[in-house]
């Protein structure tokens, strides 16, 4: 029997519901520097080469009702891509997790999106040599936000392939989260100038890649498969390979033509913001029957459940 949408919903936190009122930030708090900040007042260099050059690496792990959400994984993903591109922390992993730990409740929000950064940083000769350059950890907890608003996770989104192109993954390695968005942010607007909500862009061999800040899955006779291909390896889409290994669902990562995914089943995207959202058309035509589909729904009501499971969450202590 189908779940209804209602209770499959994550309800969204009012602004009342906070941690430690005595050190409420509403729009939430920074770490740089060695100091905790409002968000307003955190601000970088312009000669930092993280905002010259896109010479910078990043995570986005979020906190539901007070939890951390598989915050080992992102931590992971975060200390590989610094590795990768040679950059040093000034924190070992421990105080990175007190930091956003910190971040958090000192932000008193019990939803939160939680960013952890590491810069370039520039050279106090501005040398142009990146081996010169004085790394910068930030971070920063603002309240939680979803790639898809409530009205489009109960109808599923309304999304436009564009034919712009992934930046290669010879030329920037997808699985060093960066912040190479040219490619998306055009993606964003040929979806707009069509009337979608938001896009999905294509690989160098034209297959589906991924979107505005998610990956993509297709649904067809039961299986399900996410690209493989030059995407960010994200932590949503490994929870989806979780979730389906616990409940017997075959789930693959290979390439997805265009045709393919407009013959789909089911289609939804994955993100940390906003988990397992829906899509029911694609380029004007409805997915299926352009209903929300029953994997799809079975998926994001486990996904929300495992929220407060100690194996896949860790409670933000507040100090
Ligand atoms: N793909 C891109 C380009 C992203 O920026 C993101 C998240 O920001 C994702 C996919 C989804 O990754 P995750 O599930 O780890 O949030």
């Amino acid at each position: 029997m189908a779940i209804p949408m209602t209770q499959i919903l994550p309800v969204l936190p009012t602004v009342d519901e906070h941690y430690c009122d005595q050190w409420r930030y509403p729009d939430g708090v920074a770490f740089m520097d060695g100091q905790y900040l409002p968000m307003s007042e955190a601000k970088i260099s312009v000669l930092d080469w993280g905002f010259l050059h896109s010479d910078a690496t990043y995570d986005t792990v979020h906190v539901w009702n007070g939890r951390f959400f598989r915050l080992d994984l992102h931590l992971d993903r975060f200390f590989g891509g610094v590795e990768r591109l040679r950059m040093k922390l000034p924190y070992d992993r421990e105080k990175i997790e007190s930091i956003l730990t910190n971040c958090v409740a000192l932000s008193g929000h019990r939803s939160a999106y939680v960013d952890m950064i590491c810069t370039r940083g520039s050279s106090p000769t501005f040398s142009r040599d990146p081996r010169q350059a004085e790394n910068r950890f930030i971070a920063f907890a603002v309240p939680f936000g979803s790639v898809a608003n409530k009205e489009q996770l109960e109808r599923g989104l309304h999304v436009a392939i564009s034919e712009t192109v992934r930046i290669p993954p010879k030329s920037v390695d997808p699985a060093i989260k960066n912040c190479h968005w040219l490619d998306l942010v055009k993606g964003l607007f040929d979806a707009y100038d069509r009337g979608a909500e938001t896009a999905l862009i294509v690989d160098t061999n034209g297959h589906i890649a991924e979107g505005p800040g998610f990956n993509v899955f297709v649904v067809k006779d039961g299986s399900l498969r996410t690209p493989a291909f030059g995407v960010l390896p994200g932590i949503t889409r490994r929870t989806v390979f979780d979730l389906c290994a616990e409940i017997g669902l075959s789930a693959t990562a290979a390439d997805i033509s265009r045709a393919e995914i407009k013959g789909a089943d089911e289609v939804f995207i994955t993100s940390t913001a906003g988990g397992i959202m829906p899509v029911t058309r694609i380029d004007d035509a409805a997915i299926s029957n352009g209903q929300v589909g029953s994997v799809t729904r079975r998926l994001m009501d486990l996904y929300w459940r495992k929220h407060d499971d100690p194996a896949w969450s860790t409670a933000v202590i507040c100090p």
